[in-house]
């Protein structure tokens, strides 16, 4: 495994500012006192330069490939406190593989799954004191990898920058679990078949702003993207994926087929809803037919996830021609029953039947 140097920060953070900082954080606004980060060159040198630095602006030429081209992909994952003290990161192979999946289809080069759960381990090592204790807190982690060669030729990039930062953060929407709005978007998509769409790349979401901004113009927190193919049925939020839970019992989610992303949080979550004995269908969903299904009542429950906001009960389906309230508006029983289990597994309340909690400190 490399080395990460370690260069500490002249100033670090007072340790009475930094209790008030974590006594409430929110989402993204605080960052710690270092960043990991490691260089990468074409034609053999490959991944060197591994360090912890104090966190702060990043020197790059205005030529930079990232700033033209958009050559960049990130990850997301967090890491929590448990009561017995030790730091645990939630499943961090299945981030660091999508790295890597993500790395491909923008033509970056691959971290190799070592370097990635190292870098973390690393800057966590360094920023430990920054992992917060209250309920519902963790450290967001924030990898990501660009294209910062100052050419602006139009190819992949000959240096590319990889860095962690990290974040002490309290509960994603400010409402907690109260149910939320989501906007369908039926002008734009984010993503088409061949797309890069099962990448997590800023691109993505760059292309989704506009559709959140719509959202918030009609009253809703977020926006629903349906497949750019048919415009039929629905693919995910802008970053979060999205599922159905039948009256029967069964949970239905659209699959994995290269225009969505693979969250970590989904998998996690249909395992949970297999181990309980209840089955998972993974096929698309037609956005009539969930319309039908909830003034039917067929549909019981909808809700989105992803690491951020981990579960996230979806009260209110609206868009061009329809407003629809699901259920009574109040968040689902599996929802919740769901949410719970999961966060329980993260914060070690609950046994880990999968191995998903690695740990690092
Ligand atoms: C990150 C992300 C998700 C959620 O993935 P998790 O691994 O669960 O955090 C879903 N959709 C998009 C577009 C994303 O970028």
């Amino acid at each position: 495994m490399s080395q990460f140097l370690l260069e500490p920060h002249p100033s670090p953070t007072a340790p009475a500012q930094r209790a008030a900082l974590l006594e409430a954080p929110s989402f993204g606004t605080v960052f710690t006192d270092h960043m990991a980060a490691i260089d990468w060159t074409a034609g053999g040198a490959g991944w060197h330069r591994h360090r912890v630095i104090p966190y702060g602006p990043i020197e790059l030429m205005p030529s930079a490939g990232v700033l033209h081209y958009a050559q960049e992909v990130f990850e997301g994952l967090k890491a929590y406190r448990w009561p017995d003290g030790s730091i645990r990161l939630f499943r961090p192979a299945a981030n660091a593989e999508r790295l890597a999946r993500s790395a491909r289809r923008l033509a970056l080069p691959e971290l190799s799954p070592e370097d990635f759960i190292a870098s973390l381990e690393a800057l966590i090592e360094v920023d430990l004191a920054w992992v917060p204790s209250k309920p519902g807190t963790s450290l967001y982690l924030r990898p990501f990898m660009f294209a910062a060669e100052p050419f602006i030729g139009v190819r992949a990039s000959h240096q590319v920058s990889y860095y962690v930062i990290a974040s002490p953060v309290g509960a994603y929407f400010k409402s907690g679990a109260a149910p939320v709005s989501i906007w369908v978007d039926r002008v734009y998509h984010r993503a088409g078949p061949g797309g890069t769409g099962a990448a997590k790349c800023g691109g993505n979401y760059a292309a989704s702003l506009v559709s959140q901004e719509a959202a918030y113009d009609h009253g809703c927190e977020q926006v629903l993207f349906l497949d750019a193919a048919t415009s039929t049925h629905l693919e995910e939020l802008g970053g979060m994926n999205v599922v159905v839970v039948m009256a029967d019992g069964a949970v239905v989610t659209p699959p994995t087929s290269g225009t969505i992303l693979e969250g970590v949080t989904r998998s996690s979550l249909l395992q949970l809803v297999r181990d309980r004995g209840r089955e998972v269908v993974e096929r698309p969903v037609v956005l009539a037919d969930l319309l039908d299904g909830i003034r039917s009542g067929a549909v019981a429950e909808v809700f989105a996830c992803g690491t951020a906001a981990v579960v996230t009960p979806v009260g209110r389906l609206a868009g061009d021609g329809f407003d629809q309230v699901i259920g009574d508006g109040a968040p689902g029983e599996l929802t919740m029953s769901l949410a719970d289990e999961l966060t329980g597994i993260q914060y070690g309340r609950r046994e880990d039947k999968h191995g998903w909690a690695y740990r690092v400190a």
